[in-house]
């Protein structure tokens, strides 16, 4: 269990990392508007995707909005988080990738949008992360690779620049203890479970 962030860390690393979201949210409706790809009215959900989380600081930022609800909606998510979870175990034991829906997800719509993760902002689009070990690709969600297909869509955004900042935020946020922060591998509905990291 990680230790407590301190109150005025978990306050700065937040601002710091909404300031990075819009960032995130500019790039992506950029990319978006290049590549002819539009949401509205999608019949493929991306939120029954396998996403996977992996820094404390958006942890603590899906926490700070599920703080900000009321207790109804917000029991409300943690028993969807209950199901997702059972169900993604359930598909994993299988030898499938899960496909269940985020428990977030309100018929159709985020309820929690200002505080939804990194890779439900950049997911759709076209992008390379520039690493240590080459370029990596990737190809946006399917509706965006059917228009690349029929010759539309735009350059592919580099997320290097938006990634490193995270990775920054997530160093700022663990601060001068020893060592590196603890590896995290969760769903959304695993972190909204375990509660607040740090707690
Ligand atoms: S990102 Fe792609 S799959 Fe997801 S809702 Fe938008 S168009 Fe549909
Ligand atoms: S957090 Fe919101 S945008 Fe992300 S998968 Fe869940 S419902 Fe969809």
């Amino acid at each position: 269990m990680t230790a407590p962030f301190p109150a005025s860390r978990r306050r700065v690393v937040l601002a710091k990392l909404a300031k990075l979201y819009a960032d995130m949210d500019a790039a992506y409706m950029a990319a978006a508007a290049a590549a002819g790809l539009d949401c509205a009215g999608c019949a493929e959900n991306c939120c029954v995707s396998f996403f996977q989380h992996h820094t404390h600081a958006e942890w603590l930022y899906l926490h700070a909005g599920l703080d900000a609800l009321p207790a109804e909606k917000r029991e409300a998510y943690v028993a969807r988080a209950r199901e997702y979870v059972a169900a993604c175990r359930e598909a994993l034991s299988r030898g499938e990738t899960p496909r269940a829906m985020c428990p977030l997800n309100d018929d159709g719509l985020c309820g929690l949008y200002d505080h939804r993760l990194m890779i439900c902002r950049l997911h759709g689009v076209p992008n390379v992360l520039i690493g240590s070990m080459g370029v990596r690709e990737f190809p946006g969600c399917g509706p965006c690779q059917r228009l690349a297909a029929e010759g539309k869509g735009g350059k592919a955004m580099d997320r290097t620049p938006l990634l490193k900042r995270l990775a920054t935020l997530e160093m700022e946020l663990w601060g001068s203890r020893p060592g590196r922060p603890p590896k995290v591998d969760m769903t959304l509905a695993e972190m909204i479970l375990a509660g607040p990291p740090g707690k």
